[in-house]
């Protein structure tokens, strides 16, 4: 009975190994080998430490799981010479060369190194800005349909707009409709706007409910130069979450710079604002936060992102694997690593008022908020 249980988890661990699920491996070789080492099998539980050990070495530098990065620039060194507001933001960083790629194969290759199975990547659209720095693009939405079709398994599209051009709202659907986007991403500091703009923001966001898609957009202070922050502070999404209810909103970047408190009451708050984690080392995201993604409250609302290559993958797991990976839990990790990011673009969002309208709770037929 025992023979044939420490059989199966054997083989349970080696299909996990394969699947790149490292943790779960590794607890699978570590159960064989308490009950081998029962039944006095000494060469079989002597095979399972070997094999654990291996295990841990092996994902020292990645991932614990296959990840899925919800925030990764394809930015390649010819990029950033080409690109003042984030040839800046390199140098600030002191990025090394190194760790920027020459080229999408280079990106997916830090993928692989990583353990990150999937990537939300986007341009930036600035082009109707009137900063000489913001006219030009370095990747458009077309340059990032092209990636997906190369690697259709590898990474998930987000488009870009600035909210000024003209044929902006024609430009979200599109991306959605005929780039087969899966949601879109904002930089309210580069095209120097309020998320609640009215004006310009909003007819985006109705078109963003209408399709079903997610936004990301930028909460916090940035790298990129020639951007104004005040733009990107969070209580600005407050509004966008009251006025657009059943909007998925995803605050890149937690509100890093001092407002990451601000970022969780607005996600604290709306059932379908969450926080993406990207743009720092697992070091210096703040404790409240990373607190808090075990509890049940935010553990379905904080996303792993890295903001790659300004972080890169494989280092940002490397330092997890140090301070973090034990003080999350299981269920933790499966969620913010991988499933939240998924499930942005599976489940539908929550609706309050057709909760209310379901509980049988009067509200009126023609309310949207
Ligand atoms: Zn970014």
């Amino acid at each position: 009975m025992d023979q044939q249980k420490a059989e199966k988890l054997l083989a349970d661990a080696s299909e996990a190994l394969k699947a790149g699920y490292y943790d779960e491996s590794y607890r699978l070789f570590k159960e064989a080998l308490a009950i081998y080492k029962n039944l006095g099998d000494e060469q079989k539980a002597g095979q399972c430490e070997l094999e654990a050990e291996e295990v841990k070495s092996k994902s020292a530098g990645c991932a614990p799981l296959p990840a899925v990065d919800y925030h990764a620039h394809p930015v390649f060194r010819s990029t950033l010479k080409k690109d003042p507001p984030l040839y800046m933001a390199a140098r600030h960083f002191r990025l090394k060369d190194e760790v920027v790629p020459e080229n999408i194969a280079d990106m997916v290759r830090h993928m692989d190194e990583g353990n990150v199975e999937k990537a939300v990547i986007m341009a930036l659209d600035t082009t109707a800005s009137d900063h000489w720095a913001f006219q030009g693009q370095f990747l458009t939405n077309d340059g990032v349909a092209e990636i997906v079709k190369t690697y259709p398994d590898r990474f998930i599209g987000y488009g870009a707009v600035d909210p000024r051009r003209p044929d902006a709202v024609e430009e979200v659907e599109r991306c959605i409709k005929e780039l087969k986007f899966k949601g879109m991403k904002f930089h309210p500091g580069a095209v120097r706007l309020y998320p609640n703009d009215e004006k310009y923001f909003y007819p985006i966001y109705e078109k963003c409910v209408e399709l079903g898609v997610p936004v990301q957009s930028h909460c916090g202070t940035t790298g990129l130069y020639f951007t104004k922050i005040k733009y990107t502070m969070p209580l600005g999404y407050d509004d966008v979450a009251v006025d657009f209810p059943t909007l998925k909103l995803v605050l890149l970047h937690f509100g890093i710079g001092g407002w990451h408190d601000q970022a969780m009451s607005v996600a604290f708050r709306h059932p379908n604002v969450y926080i993406d984690i990207s743009g720092a080392s697992p070091r210096i995201i703040p404790q409240s936060i990373i607190l808090a993604a075990n509890t049940p409250f935010y553990q379905d609302k904080i996303i792993f992102g890295t903001d790659y290559p300004f972080v890169g993958m494989a280092q940002w797991f490397s330092t997890f694997n140090k301070v973090l990976k034990d003080v999350w839990t299981p269920e933790t990790k499966r969620k913010v690593l991988r499933e939240n990011a998924l499930g942005l673009h599976e489940k539908p969002p929550v609706s309050p008022l057709d909760i209310l309208r379901k509980e049988g709770i009067d509200v009126p037929p023609e309310a949207k908020r």
